[in-house]
């Protein structure tokens, strides 16, 4: 199946074809594709055909919206009712929320159908998905290469045609970078756009919900239904609704493209630099120009973010103490020993670094050294990219330095795998949107991504460049062999 948002929708509208009908193909897919991608770590065939069931009903009444109908994989990270929500751990194995996030509760109100839930990271921190507790996903492109993290399995499940979308989640990445190395596109929106309400937090500063599709139009077509204020989250922001499509059909005339120079230096492969400069002739030759930009501080977003995320993991992770949530350990002594066998058995390994991590870098003593100067550095991150908007429209770059790496190449090294956030990180320090498109091929036969970054509130405008680049090329339509 090789169908997008838009195309289903259209399929739905004429009738010629239910949303039964519909999910009972996907989850015929998801049956016999999943045992080996592991792209979904929780199927309930009852719900989704319930929600299909709804979907045609309200189709029958005449009250069908654009998406009422098509299905949808969310991430294992958003309470659902009727679906647990495990985030990855074996700390919420048995957890599943009495509420809805406010992700799936809008989802639900455009009438998506929910195929399932979605391998992830454990508590969304990792970029391959090798720290789920639920097994690592494979990359349909490529089975022994990793899929990306922490939204492994979205992006598998759509780049394999288990799903027409997914939701995903990126606090530093992880709807842009396995966006990009399972050949799909995603956008992570302005922090404040889509509600963190019901989203398991991992760095609350940074993390933002988005959705992971095919195309730009059907990325935009779902940040419609995602986004929107939200009094359950304190950081959501008070905005106009807009349209997220209004600016799909704009040409490209007079689009002012800055390209990084801090971005093509050390570290990125050739065939990434290859297929990223191609892109950029592609834009060329629609009408855009580029220029050359500075992010003279671009080089500190890794080391800021992996101060900056796991200080606000340590506190946000605090909560799973065996008492109110998941995991109990079965035998302990006192209560000071219940939460730490719990803990200690409930909670993997990159989990644990990061809570160690963080709650270093938070201490007395090193609070000043670290995390104050890890904020300070963010500050001045975020001046570099509004420097560089008063020279352009859109920032464009490589997603990630390389294409999809093998599985287990990189667990032993965490600073490695760190490193390949390099592009990513300093888009959720500045708060900024940033998406990610198909944009060729290397090593491999692997897909190679294309950063899209804008500045506050301007998914719009992001969204219509992408738009118009897959007019002009087909990167968008290839499919990996099943
Ligand atoms: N790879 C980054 C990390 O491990 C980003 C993860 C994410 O965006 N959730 O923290």
């Amino acid at each position: 199946m090789n169908e997008t948002v838009k195309s289903l929708s259209a399929r739905l509208a004429a009738g010629s074809v239910s949303a039964v009908e519909l999910a009972q193909d996907y989850l015929a897919r998801i049956r016999a594709a999943n045992p080996v991608l592991n792209a979904f770590v929780e199927l309930n065939e009852e719900r989704t055909l319930a929600d299909a069931r709804a979907a045609d009903a309200l189709r029958a009444e005449g009250r069908a919206g654009v998406l009422t109908g098509v299905p949808i994989a969310h991430k294992d990270i958003f309470c659902q009712t009727g679906w647990h929500a495990r985030c990855g751990s074996k700390m919420l194995e048995s957890f599943a929320a009495p509420y809805d996030a406010t992700l799936i509760a809008r989802s639900r109100d455009a009438g998506l159908v929910t195929l399932g839930r979605t391998n992830m990271d454990e508590f969304a921190m990792g970029s391959s998905n090798e720290s789920s507790h639920y097994g690592p996903v494979r990359n349909p492109w490529a089975h022994d290469a990793v899929p990306g993290g922490s939204s492994g399995g979205s992006a598998a499940a759509v780049a394999a045609g288990l799903a027409p979308a997914a939701s995903g989640t990126d606090t530093g990445g992880s709807i842009r970078q396995p966006a990009a190395f399972c050949g799909i596109t995603g956008i992570k929106p302005t922090y404040g756009i889509v509600s963190r309400w019901g989203m398991i937090a991992y760095a609350s500063s940074l993390d933002q919900g988005g959705p992971m599709a095919h195309t730009a139009e059907d990325c935009a077509l779902l940040l419609n239904a995602f986004a929107g204020f939200d009094e359950g989250d304190s950081t959501s922001l008070q905005r106009p609704a807009e349209d997220y499509t209004r600016s799909l059909a704009a040409p490209l005339a007079g689009l002012k493209i800055g390209v990084p120079k801090e971005f093509f230096g050390e570290g990125m492969s050739d065939d990434v630099r290859a297929a990223v400069n191609a892109a950029l002739a592609t834009f060329r030759t629609l009408g855009a120009s580029t220029v050359e930009v500075s992010l003279p501080r671009a080089g500190y977003a890794v080391p800021a973010y992996y101060v900056i995320a796991p200080a606000e993991a340590s506190s946000n992770l605090s909560r799973f103490d065996g008492v109110r949530y998941g995991y109990r350990a079965p035998e302990y002594g006192d209560l000071a020993d219940m939460y730490a066998k719990s803990r200690a058995q409930g909670f993997g390994e990159e989990v644990k670094r990061r809570i160690l991590i963080g709650t270093y870098v938070l201490s007395h003593g090193y609070y000043d050294a670290y995390y104050l100067q890890a904020q300070k550095v963010r500050r001045l991150i975020a001046d570099d990219y509004a420097a560089a908007f008063a020279q352009c429209d859109l920032i464009i770059g490589p997603t990630t330095p390389t294409v999809a790496y093998g599985l287990g190449e990189k667990t032993d090294d965490p600073l490695s795998m760190y490193l390949g956030d390099i592009y990513t990180t300093s888009v959720n320090l500045a708060g900024l949107p940033g998406m990610s498109i198909p944009c060729g091929f290397g090593a491999g036969g692997l897909p190679v991504g294309l950063q899209i970054v804008g500045n506050y509130f301007s998914e719009a405008r992001m969204l219509g460049a992408a738009h118009q680049f897959q007019q002009a090329t087909d990167w968008h339509l290839r499919r990996p062999k099943e």
